[in-house]
This record gives C-alpha cells, sequence and structure tokens, in this order.
C-alpha cells in the first residue's frame, strides 16, 4: 500500500456545511481536522450529553481514583469551539434524519424545543451505550454501567459505601475493580468466561491480568453468572450467582460490554450489523452518509466484520472522514492500538489478535513483570501485547506501522531487546 489511498470521491464537491451527530473523541477529532486541513464551511457538533466533550478512558482510572477533574479530562478548552467557529450544540438529542435533494434535515429536540435544520453533508459518531442486566433486581438504582461522566459520578459516590460487585471481566469492568481496590473497597469480579478479556486478548496476558487483580485483594470467579440482585428494605444486598452463593454488595457495576448506537442509521435506512457498517472510507452503504468511532463495524480486505471501541479508531476514523469530506486522499490506516491501566498494570495493544496461526511470548527475566505477548499469521507478525513494557510497545508499533512483519523466529531471543530486532534499521 502507498502512504495514501485515493478516495473515490475526490471529485466530489466540497460541502458547504457539516453536521456531525456525536461530540466524543470522535466527532470532536472531525470538526479539529477539518479546521486544521483548511476547511472553512459551517461545521455543527450536536451532542446530546449536557457536558463540554470530554474523554472517556480516564472515568475508569485516574478521575474515578480522584486523580483528575471534570476540567482537566475536557477534550478542548472551553474557548475552543467558538474560537475555530465550531458551532457545539450540547444537550441536544437528534430524533430523526431525512435525507433530502441537497443534503439531510436533522430534527432535533433542545430545551424542550424541536427544530429542524438543513445540512449539505451528515457524519454519524453517535458512539456506544453500555449493555445492562436483565436481571431480577437489576433495576435497582445502586446497579450502575460505566459510560459516561454522570455513570461516574453516581459510581464515584458508591465507592466507600461497601463492596462492591463487579459483573464482566473485560476492560472497563477491570479497570473500575483496581481503582475500587485501590481506594479501598472489597471488590469481587464475576465472568461468565472462563478467562478474563476473552474477546479482546490471548490467554497468557488474561492470566497474567488474573493473577494481578487477584494480587490486589479481587476476588475474581472465574465461568460465573450472576442469577439474582438482592435487595432488603430499599438497599442493595447481595449478588445471587448461579449455584446460590451469596456475594455481599452495596454496589454493582455492570461491565458487559457497550453496543452501538445505531438506531439514526437504521432511520436512513443504512446496514447495520452491530454497528453502522462502513468502508475504509467510513463510508455507509448509502456510499453518501459517513460514520466514525465506536458506532461503527469495519469491513476487513478477507471480508470479515469486526467492530473497533477505542481512542485510537475513533481518532484514526475522524481523519479519513475529514479527507473524504475535503475530496482528498485518505491517509493510510496504521495498525490499530488500545490501552488499559489496570491499577498498577499498564496493558498496551497493537494489531488485531484473532485469526493468528501462532505465539510467543517474551518475559524480560530480570523484571519479570515486563511480559510481551507476539502473534504471528502465516510467520508474519500481526499482533503484540505488552504489559509493563512501553517502550517495546512503541518499537512493535512502528514496525507494524512500517509493515515490517518479521517470524518468530527472529524475535525469540529474549537476550536481545525488541529495539534493536525491530529498530527502524531492521525494517
Ligand atoms: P462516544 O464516546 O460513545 O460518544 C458518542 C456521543 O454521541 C455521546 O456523547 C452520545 O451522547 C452522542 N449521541 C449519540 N446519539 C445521539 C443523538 N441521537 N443525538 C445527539 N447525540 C447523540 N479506549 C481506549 O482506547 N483506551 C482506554 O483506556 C479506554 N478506556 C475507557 C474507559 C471507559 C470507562 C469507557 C466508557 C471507554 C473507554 N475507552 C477506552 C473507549 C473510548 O472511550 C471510546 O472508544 C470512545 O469514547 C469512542 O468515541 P466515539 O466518539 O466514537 O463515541
Amino acid at each position: 500500500m502507498t502512504d495514501a489511498q485515493d478516495s473515490s470521491e475526490a471529485k466530489a464537491p466540497v460541502p458547504q456545511s457539516v453536521v456531525v451527530i456525536g461530540a466524543s473523541h470522535a466527532g470532536v477529532q472531525l470538526a479539529d481536522r477539518l479546521r486544521a486541513e483548511g476547511y472553512t464551511g459551517e461545521i455543527t457538533l450536536i451532542s446530546h450529553e449536557c457536558h463540554l466533550p470530554y474523554q472517556r478512558p480516564p472515568l475508569s482510572k485516574a478521575w474515578l481514583k480522584g486523580e483528575a477533574s471534570s476540567e482537566s479530562v475536557l477534550l478542548r478548552d472551553p474557548a475552543y469551539y467558538a474560537d475555530q467557529k465550531i458551532e457545539l450544540l450540547t444537550g441536544t438529542r437528534v430524533e430523526q434524519l431525512e435525507r433530502v435533494r441537497d443534503g439531510v434535515q436533522v430534527r432535533f429536540a433542545r430545551d424542550g424545543e424541536r427544530r429542524t435544520r438543513q445540512f449539505d453533508r451528515l457524519v454519524l459518531a453517535t458512539g456506544a451505550r453500555a449493555r445492562r442486566l436483565t436481571l431480577p433486581g437489576a433495576d435497582h438504582p445502586d446497579v450502575l454501567v460505566l459510560r459516561d461522566i454522570d455513570h461516574a459520578r453516581s459510581l464515584a459516590g458508591r465507592v466507600q459505601a461497601g463492596p462492591i460487585v463487579v459483573v464482566g471481566g473485560g476492560f472497563v469492568g477491570l479497570e473500575v475493580a483496581a481503582t475500587a481496590r485501590t481506594l479501598g473497597a472489597a471488590v469481587t469480579v464475576i465472568e461468565a468466561g472462563e478467562r478474563l478479556l476473552a474477546r479482546a486478548v490471548g490467554p497468557d496476558t488474561a492470566s497474567t491480568l488474573l493473577a494481578a487483580h487477584r494480587g490486589m485483594g479481587t476476588e475474581v470467579l472465574l465461568g460465573t453468572a450472576p442469577a439474582e440482585i438482592l435487595h432488603d428494605h430499599g438497599g442493595l444486598r447481595a449478588v445471587r450467582i448461579a449455584g446460590g452463593r451469596e456475594i455481599p454488595a452495596a454496589t454493582v457495576l455492570v461491565g458487559i460490554g457497550a453496543q452501538a448506537r445505531t438506531e439514526l442509521a437504521e432511520q436512513l435506512g443504512l446496514e447495520c450489523d452491530g454497528g453502522v457498517v462502513v468502508d475504509e472510507a467510513c463510508r455507509t452503504s448509502d456510499g453518501w452518509t459517513l460514520a466514525i468511532g465506536d458506532c461503527t463495524t469495519h469491513v476487513s480486505d478477507a471480508g470479515n466484520r469486526y467492530r473497533l471501541e477505542s481512542v485510537d479508531n475513533a481518532m484514526e476514523q475522524a481523519h479519513t472522514a475529514a479527507a473524504v469530506l475535503l475530496g482528498r486522499a485518505i491517509p493510510k490506516r496504521t495498525a490499530p492500538w488500545f490501552w488499559s491501566d489496570q491499577g498498577d498494570q499498564k496493558l498496551q495493544i497493537t494489531g488485531l489478535i484473532g485469526g493468528h496461526t501462532s505465539m510467543l511470548v517474551r518475559v524480560d527475566p530480570e523484571r519479570p513483570r515486563r511480559r510481551v505477548a507476539l502473534y504471528f499469521s502465516g510467520g508474519a507478525l500481526v499482533a503484540a501485547e505488552c504489559l509493563n513494557s512501553p517502550a517495546d510497545f512503541v518499537v512493535l508499533r512502528a514496525a507494524l506501522a512500517r509493515d515490517h512483519r518479521p517470524g518468530p523466529e527472529a524475535l525469540s531471543d529474549t537476550g536481545v531487546p525488541l529495539k534493536k530486532l525491530l529498530g527502524p534499521s531492521r525494517g
């Protein structure tokens, strides 16, 4: 692949107005990129949330720990939007979209009023919502999810209230578990699968993290599903698991994944499959509407469909969408990456695992906390998980970005640092 791919929209007229629904990592980055690329037309960002756009990753980490303020997690300074002539409509829910000959009509509700406005181009950046439990008792107010800052406020108010049961051993659940332990809460994680993070990381990384969480004092129950949430006199009391054991709980945090918000795309008749289906240019099935970030479903070159829920994906797709709107070449997509901080465990992932044919784990014998799991397909490096090894992560990410993909035999000698084996001169 060359550094840039041609956009098939290269000759489409540059729109005079763009509306972006959703003002979070993807939407704000798109607006920013359009201005940085010299776009002078109207940009309107619509957000259902009443807050200025903020970062979500700290909500389960520094923010919950009290080490970040609501101001420090803002994606941009409050003055940024006016300075950049970006119209930001917060507290505004888009209810209906209609394609018209010259663009799109957007019907939204704000301050109890309904209005309709027309724009030349539409970008969906509607993200995802946290999945909820549907068990008996799961509608209790102390059964919480964590997706937005209001959820985080509710959770922060409950950390000292008594034992916490986290349902789901995914990233959000494990980050909250680690943070809550740091703050002194008694924490139990119950995970239905036979290992943690089953969809996201390989078995070596999963078992290392399992040991780390148990080492922090968290009880982790694998292969365990909640059956009922019990309360007495209004207060939450326990989670009953299959088999009958009752785990004391003052608060339940449900971390069982997120569901793409596809309602508006469905209204427009766009193809959805767990998310809004997009091509490599972020075009949806009508070839005109663009969609970016957590609300999307990608289609790989081999035709496989997958979703990415990460800040990196939101940023990359925002850059792609900006190029498409401006009729410019689409930037080359680098290997996706992700991070997760769980207590003192720092996990960084680059590339996509799954579909690999072999793997190799490198452990620094002098610093065993540093582990790198490497994944290969057809003898070529495709992905890596780095635990507590940020320097290795930088080297691996750079190698994948420039398509330097050696096989396992070239990377197996743990006596030689990855920097030496993969440094630019080896590419
Ligand atoms: P979202 O952030 O979901 O934003 C979509 C916005 O659209 C929302 O504000 C929503 O209200 C709005 N919206 C939807 N429908 C409408 C409508 N009809 N009208 C108006 N507005 C609407 N990623 C990492 O890479 N690393 C991490 O460590 C990490 N930690 C995380 C921790 C937590 C607690 C959470 C919740 C997420 C974390 N993520 C992390 C994931 C990351 O935050 C998401 O990938 C990212 O927020 C996706 O951005 P987005 O703009 O696509 O969607």
